[in-house]
């Protein structure tokens, strides 16, 4: 007998993906059942991140003919992390896993098989890992390296290539809803619950329809992000660049007394307005960093709500 699975479906303005979408999914997902790996309470679960368009219409029109659809709106667009976590709380009430994927399709269906393969085998939680990165352009792939580098440097434990395609178990949903941060970094937080977990790996395909809602400021956005929620390095990267400075200066220091005792007048004044510019930037930027923490720990503090579900349609 399989277990209740609910895949999980973040979606903002997908009116163009969703109807292909939906049917994919539902094939799939009555693949699953008739092989004995999801049982019959399963569901697609849409959540609905405060969409512009037909989105929710859709959902809402699909969990109408559709026993397998169910939807969730959110009253505000929250972003991708919100609304996933959303979803993930919605779901874990009844079901015993839940699988993640964009609503865009990139993360290959037919991979659903092996994440409940290794559920049964007794993983709690199982990450989607992309085998190849053949279809993202040059710079994507370059910055997505580094970033996964940089963060591994910092010591947080990520996984090397795995988005946000992957199965929980409902104990693992359980530790996770006790993570209380706004600042929201799945990715981050995942790995940190511990549990027994595997990976999967697949080929990450091209976006369905429509067009892809992480340009490159939300990606810059979302790495400074991960890093910051996860890493107090850059504040420990500051001290150091202070000492170094610091020591720097009084080298200058000592080349200055010895020139005047020999007799050699300083050289002019643009030694002094370059290391008085240098030294005043290298201040804003440390100051802009210990900012961004301030802030991050002023909008803990207010602790507001991660969302509100405006609409519920369950079945
Ligand atoms: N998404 C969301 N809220 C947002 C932005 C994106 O729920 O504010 C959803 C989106 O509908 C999709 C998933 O997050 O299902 C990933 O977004 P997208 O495919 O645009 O990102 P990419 O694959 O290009 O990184
Ligand atoms: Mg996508």
């Amino acid at each position: 007998m399989g277990s209740t699975v609910y895949l999980v479906i973040p979606c903002y303005n997908e009116e163009e993906a969703l109807p292909e979408t939906v049917r994919q999914l539902s094939e799939k997902l009555k693949e699953l059942i008739a092989s004995g790996k999801a049982d019959e309470k399963s569901r697609m679960l849409f959540v609905d991140d405060g969409s512009r368009d037909k989105t929710w219409s859709l959902i809402d029109g699909f969990s109408k003919d559709n026993p397998y659809v169910c939807g969730i709106k959110l009253a505000h667009n929250r972003g991708h992390q919100n609304a996933l976590l959303a979803g993930l709380m919605t779901a874990r009430e009844q079901a015993e896993c839940t699988i993640s994927l964009d609503a865009d399709l990139q993360d290959d269906v037919d991979a659903l098989d092996q994440f409940l393969d290794r559920f049964q085998e007794g993983c709690d939680i199982v990450y989607g890992v992309r085998s190849k990165r053949d279809q993202d352009t040059k710079f994507k792939r370059g910055t997505a390296q580094g970033f996964y580098r940089f963060m591994h440097r910092l010591g947080v434990e990520i996984v090397y290539d795995h988005a946000d395609y992957r199965l929980m178990s409902r104990r693992a949903l359980e530790a996770l809803s006790e993570y209380r941060e706004v600042n929201l970094f799945l990715r981050g937080i995942v790995p940190q619950l511990g549990y027994r977990t595997d990976k999967v790996y697949y080929v990450r395909k091209e976006r369905l329809a429509g067009e892809s809602k992480y340009p490159l400021k939300k990606m810059i956005q979302f790495a400074l992000e991960g890093i910051t929620s996860f890493s107090v390095q850059p504040l420990k990267l500051i001290s150091n660049l202070g000492i170094a400075i610091s020591l720097l200066s009084v080298l200058g220091l000592l080349y200055a007394l010895i020139s005047y005792f020999m007799g050699a007048a300083v050289s002019g004044w643009t030694a002094i307005v370059c290391s008085l510019w240098l030294l005043g930037g290298i201040q804003l930027l440390c100051l802009g960093v210990i900012g961004v923490y301030i802030g991050k720990i002023y909008g803990e503090v207010k602790a507001r709500p991660r969302f509100h579900i405006e609409t519920t349609r369950l079945q």
